[in-house]
């Protein structure tokens, strides 16, 4: 097989289980390309797709902001009580000088999980709209590179350690921004795992071609 130029490239897939190199075929909506080497899925085509991606990521920014404006947990020690959110949270680590922990903390569990829902929700209108080619190919790249550095889930992990550290010492109650942040948690592992990127890329792919030639 020889290729012409870079661009060549954009019409071939590797499998991701065994590594054999396939040509893309346009397929019909709602159905998948298996790989003729192993069987797996190489790739899907499936515009409802956006309409459960649009639907997921709107919630998901809901719960993110109930997550963010109400208090995790309350923990009543000797009369005294203390609430926590998140914004609390990493406000503490700034006034204690651990600064960049700080920073560090506000990019993993606000600033890239907000921005990943956010940039979701625009790919996702932008595609239903079929409006915005190029933006949300620079969105899609975006997405791509910050996907893995969302760690809200890491972050609910280590409350829960916490938190079974202090029964013995402190009267716990779980706050409302406890189970939006475990909604939350939850809606971003399923939009990952149910509508992965190489699937939006495909429909950003098919949507502006088929706009192309109209
Ligand atoms: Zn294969």
């Amino acid at each position: 097989m020889k290729l012409e130029n870079e661009d060549a490239l954009d019409n071939y897939i590797i499998c991701h289980q065994c590594l054999t190199l396939h040509e893309e075929i346009a397929i019909a909506d709602g159905s998948h390309a298996c790989c003729t080497g192993c069987g797996g899925v190489l790739y899907r085509y499936n515009t409802q797709r956006i309409d459960h991606g649009l639907a997921l990521s709107i919630t998901g920014l809901i719960f993110f902001a109930l997550a963010n404006f109400f208090p995790l947990v309350q923990i009543e020690v000797l009369g005294t009580e203390q609430f926590i959110t998140i914004s609390k949270t990493i406000f503490t680590l700034f006034e204690s000088g651990f600064y960049l922990v700080g920073l560090i903390c506000a990019f993993l569990i606000f600033i890239f999980p907000l921005m990943i829902f956010l940039i979701n929700l625009c790919v996702f209108a932008l595609l239903k709209a079929q409006k915005g080619k190029k933006i949300t190919k620079e969105l899609l790249v975006l997405l791509a590179y910050i996907t893995p550095w969302s760690m809200t889930d890491i972050f609910l992990v280590s409350i829960l350690v916490a938190l079974v550290k202090l029964i013995g010492y402190a009267q716990i109650h779980i706050g409302v921004a406890f189970w939006a942040l475990l909604v939350f948690v939850l809606i971003d592992v399923y939009l990952v795992k149910r509508i992965q990127i190489f699937e939006i890329w495909m429909l950003h792919k098919r949507i502006f071609a088929h706009k192309d030639e109209v």
